[in-house]
C-alpha cells in the first residue's frame, strides 16, 4: 500500500473541506476501500474517516414516519432496528446477507451504496422502498432518487467534493410488505449472482395498488424493473400475477456472462427470485396466494 494520511472528520463541513483536497477518499467501515487499497485499485493520498460525524451515525424515525439512515451506520445496527425490521423488511433481509457477522459489524449502508457495485445487496431493497440519497457538497445539500444515483460499475452521480450523508425512506402504507432475496453459489461470503427486491401495497380486496421491483447483478448498475411492476399494478395477488411479473422482470435486465454465471442462467434466476420475493411479500401480509 502507498503511504497516505488518515484523519477523522467530525462534521459535514469538515468532510466537505477534506474532500476539497485531490486524492481524498472517505472511509466508513473500510470493508471495500481497504481491500481496494491493498490491491492497488485505489491509491488515496488521504483517507478521511466519517464515523465521527453525528448525522452519518444516526438512525431516526421522523414525526411523519419516514426513516432517515445515516450513511455510516453499520449493517449490524440496522439489523437490530425494530422500526426497520417492521416497515422495511427487504432492507432488513439484505443487511443480514452482507458478508459475515464480522463484515456486517463494519460495513455501512453508505459504503454499500457508494462503492457502486452492481451486486450491492442493500441497494435493490432501498430502491424498492423509494429511497432518496441526501448528498452534501460545496454547493449545499441535494436529494437524488437512489435509482438515479448509479452511472456504472463503481460510478455514481456524486460530484467532486460531494458525499452521501443519509438515506431517506418514506413511510410505507399500512398494508405494504417488502422482501429481498439473492442467489449465491456459496451460502455465505459470496456476492449475488442475482438479487431481487419487491414491495407491494395492497387494498382490502387483495388488489395490488402499487408495486416496486428492483434487481442486482443483472446490469452495469442496480436497476428498477418497470416491466415487472406494470404486470403487478392493479392486479389481484395470485400465483399467475406473480409468475407473469417474474417473467416480465427478465426484460428489465441486461445480464452478462462472466466467470460466475452465464447471462441465460441469470435470466432464469431473475424469474425465480422475483416470484419468490413477491410470494414472501404476500406471506408477510398474511395473504393467501391463489392459483
Ligand atoms: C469478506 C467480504 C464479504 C462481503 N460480502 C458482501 C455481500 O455479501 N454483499 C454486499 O453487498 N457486499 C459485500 N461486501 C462488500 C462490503 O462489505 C459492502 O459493500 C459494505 O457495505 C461497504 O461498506 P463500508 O462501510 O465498509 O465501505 P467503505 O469500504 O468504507 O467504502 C466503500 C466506498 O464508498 C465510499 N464511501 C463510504 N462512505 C461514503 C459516503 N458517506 N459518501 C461517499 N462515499 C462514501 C468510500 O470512499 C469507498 O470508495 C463484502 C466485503 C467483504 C470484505
Amino acid at each position: 500500500m502507498n503511504p497516505y494520511t488518515y484523519r477523522k472528520a467530525t462534521s459535514i463541513a469538515d468532510a466537505i473541506s477534506a474532500l476539497g483536497q485531490s486524492g481524498t477518499f472517505l472511509l466508513a467501515g473500510g470493508t471495500d476501500l481497504i481491500a481496494q487499497m491493498k490491491s492497488g485499485y485505489r491509491v488515496p493520498a488521504a483517507v478521511v474517516d466519517v464515523k465521527r460525524i453525528p448525522e452519518l451515525m444516526a438512525v431516526d424515525v421522523t414525526p411523519n414516519g419516514d426513516l432517515e439512515i445515516g450513511a455510516a451506520v453499520s449493517a449490524t445496527k440496522l439489523a437490530g432496528h425494530a422500526h426497520l425490521r417492521q416497515h422495511h423488511a427487504a432492507l432488513y433481509d439484505a443487511v443480514q446477507l452482507i458478508g459475515s457477522l464480522q463484515v456486517q459489524n463494519r460495513a455501512s449502508l453508505g459504503g454499500n451504496i457508494c462503492n457502486a457495485a452492481p451486486s450491492a445487496d442493500a441497494v435493490p431493497a432501498l430502491i424498492a422502498d423509494s429511497a432518496t440519497a441526501r448528498i452534501a457538497g460545496p454547493e449545499g445539500m441535494r436529494g437524488v432518487l437512489l435509482e438515479e444515483f448509479f452511472i456504472g460499475p463503481g460510478k455514481t452521480v456524486l460530484d467532486a467534493g460531494e458525499f452521501l450523508v443519509s438515506i431517506m425512506l418514506p413511510k410505507q402504507p399500512e398494508r405494504s410488505a417488502s422482501a429481498y432475496l439473492r442467489f449465491t453459489p456459496r451460502r455465505e461470503m459470496d456476492i449475488a449472482i442475482v438479487g431481487a427486491a419487491a414491495r407491494i401495497d395492497v387494498d382490502d380486496k387483495g388488489t395490488i395498488t402499487a408495486a416496486r421491483v428492483s434487481l442486482a447483478s443483472v446490469a452495469p448498475t442496480p436497476v428498477r424493473a418497470p416491466n415487472a411492476e406494470a404486470c403487478l399494478n392493479g392486479e389481484s395477488v395470485s400465483a399467475k400475477t406473480f409468475a407473469v411479473a417474474a417473467i416480465a422482470a427478465q426484460s428489465d435486465a441486461t445480464p452478462i456472462s462472466d466467470t460466475r454465471a452465464s447471462a441465460d442462467y441469470r435470466r432464469d434466476l431473475i424469474a425465480v427470485l422475483v416470484r419468490r420475493a413477491l410470494e414472501c411479500c404476500a406471506k408477510r401480509l398474511n395473504l393467501e396466494v391463489p392459483a
